[in-house]
């Protein structure tokens, strides 16, 4: 099918570096860096944080207390 001209993509390519995946983030891993995240407390809560990019995630409710990342 062709699209009229008005439709069609914009040149300029965008791309998402947050990788939420199971293998980055799920792991403690920053989701724009992919390096460890430092796991910190935030209002009594654990949480992973990546300082360079400030970007804080909330640890996965089956993380176990004792786990270092
Ligand atoms: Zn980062």
């Amino acid at each position: 099918m062709k699209l009229p001209t008005a439709w069609a993509p914009a040149p300029q390519k965008i791309e998402a570096r947050i990788d939420m995946s199971a293998d980055v983030a799920g792991k403690g891993k920053c989701p724009e860096c992919r390096q460890p995240m430092e796991i910190v407390s935030v209002s009594g809560s654990r949480m992973w944080a990546c300082a360079k990019d400030r970007i804080v995630l909330p640890l996965p409710n089956d993380h176990q207390e004792n786990e270092k990342a």
